[in-house]
């Protein structure tokens, strides 16, 4: 029996939380409906969760009456109009990939799985006030032809054909960001060349499951 999109949300948002990516009230979740998007509340904690919880808006932005959306709901909904192939979006204050973003820079193609966020970097969109449409604008601009990026003293957002890719990316991303915060340590960072890159992301067509869904621009 397939999960209902409330179903499905109140799991990835379960899920974040078990694989300790999201902790308190950080972080929030969307997935793509029809007529708009349905998304977690605000400043609501994951134990505290059921599907009623759930909100539902409108592309207007217009939350179903009684209810309060994430206060990101601004981003959810312009990263979904702006990418058509995207059903849902994922935000997280997880250790490592708030830790680089605190940092303030792209995340370099230090290892080919930064491939798989569709470019040959991450981006860091430039700081934001949390919850403003400001935000949602380096969002989606830091996002073009990704599936993940950074916010600058924030944390970070995947996006994906549905809610278990985007959880998914957001588990990579945070190991990739693990990873080269601890390659910093030790000073040194080989980056693999813009050609490298091109063959990495030649490899990926055709690879696993999800290819036909990645973003493959730079
Ligand atoms: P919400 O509880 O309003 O979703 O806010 C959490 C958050 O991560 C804000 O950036
Ligand atoms: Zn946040």
């Amino acid at each position: 029996m397939s999960l209902s999109p409330a179903q499905q949300l109140l799991a990835v948002t379960q899920q974040l939380a078990q694989l300790g990516l999201n902790k308190g009230t950080s972080g929030n979740v969307s997935v793509r409906l029809d007529d708009g998007l349905l998304i977690t509340p605000s400043g609501v904690p994951v134990e505290a969760l059921t599907t009623h919880s759930m909100v539902f808006l409108d592309w207007e932005g217009v939350a179903e009456s009684g209810k309060k959306p994430s206060s990101e709901w601004r981003f959810h909904r312009d990263i979904l109009q702006a990418r058509p192939e995207v059903n849902a979006v994922v935000h997280t204050h997880s250790m490592f990939a708030t830790t680089m973003a605190c940092h303030g820079t792209d995340i370099p193609a230090f290892h080919y799985m930064i491939a798989a966020i569709g470019g040959d970097d991450i981006r860091c969109a430039p700081y934001a006030l949390f919850g403003t449409q400001a935000l949602s604008e380096v969002a989606v601009q830091a996002l073009v032809g990704r599936q993940a990026c950074l916010l600058a003293q924030h944390g970070m957002i995947a996006v994906g054909h549905d809610l278990q890719r985007a959880l998914a990316t957001a588990v990579e991303v945070e190991q990739l960001c693990e990873q080269y915060w601890r390659l910093l340590q030790l000073g040194l960072v080989k980056r693999l060349s813009a050609e490298q890159m091109r063959a990495v992301h030649a490899q990926f067509v055709g690879y696993g499951q999800w290819h036909s869904t990645r973003a493959s621009s730079s």
